[in-house]
């Protein structure tokens, strides 16, 4: 299924209901705090509450530091700098969460640390692609493999598409082994995060974009062979851990 993490990662912090209202009490905690105000209280800790979420210590009042981030002042700093580093502190936190959901999908990618580039790519290709897109993008295009666990209870030794029986439907199968998808697999070298979920890797962007082109129309092809009633784009699905 899509990870839920990673597609409220790649719509962005602004359609998370959550950080937005978190965002505009640090806004105006900042104004407060800037007129000498509620530097102490239940409304800080409150804030201190959430960046601690995010990752964010308190070695002083007011002041938090992050390990990727850097320090934020809410005295002395620019509120957009802040936002700016508290936004991304949410999105690695997106990651991790996702990476610690124990799917097929976070396991292969356990070592691939959270890289801003790489999400802002996947991000634009999630706002300029069609559902097949984004479904790649945020996990939740399924193998014929995971299709027969649903169906059947269990996957079976054998491609239906190019009919070897010595190999399993997985989505790494389908995608950069089988051969009757070979027709849109593009040429190159992909690393797993670009295989697994299609996130651009920031080189030649005609290949990042066939890379993701050939994984939706994999994905396209598969669900159209399936009996299953897909539930609609946005719905929980089931998770490929094939
Ligand atoms: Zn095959």
């Amino acid at each position: 299924m899509a990870s839920r993490d990673l597609r409220v990662l790649l719509e962005g912090h602004a359609f998370c209901p959550r950080f937005v209202a978190f965002g505009a009490s640090l806004k105006a905690l900042k104004t407060a705090v800037s007129l000498g105000f509620c530097r102490v209280g239940s409304w800080p800790k409150r804030v201190d509450k959430v960046l601690q979420e995010f990752g964010w210590t308190s070695p002083n009042p007011l002041c938090w530091w992050h390990a990727s981030e850097g320090s934020i002042d809410l005295v002395s700093d620019n509120i957009d700098q802040i936002m700016h580093k508290v936004r991304n502190s949410w999105r690695r936190l997106r990651w991790i969460s996702f990476l610690n959901k124990g799917r097929r999908d976070s396991a292969v990618l356990a070592h691939f640390g959270f890289n801003i580039s790489r999400y802002k790519l996947a991000a634009k290709a999630f706002q300029v692609g069609d559902n097949h897109d984004r479904a790649v993008l945020t996990g939740a295009a399924n193998s014929s493999a995971l299709y027969q666990v649903v169906i059947d209870g269990q996957t079976k030794v054998g491609c239906d598409w190019c009919h070897r029986s010595d190999v399993v439907s997985s989505w790494r199968h389908l995608g950069w082994e089988c051969p009757f998808f070979a027709d849109t697999r593009p040429c190159g070298d992909f690393d797993l995060l670009q295989q697994r979920l299609g996130w651009p890797s920031g080189g030649a962007s005609n290949a990042d974009a066939a890379a993701l082109r050939h994984l939706a129309a994999v994905r396209s092809t598969v669900l159209a062979s399936t009996p299953l009633r897909i539930p609609p784009e946005g719905a929980d699905l089931p998770e490929d851990d094939c």
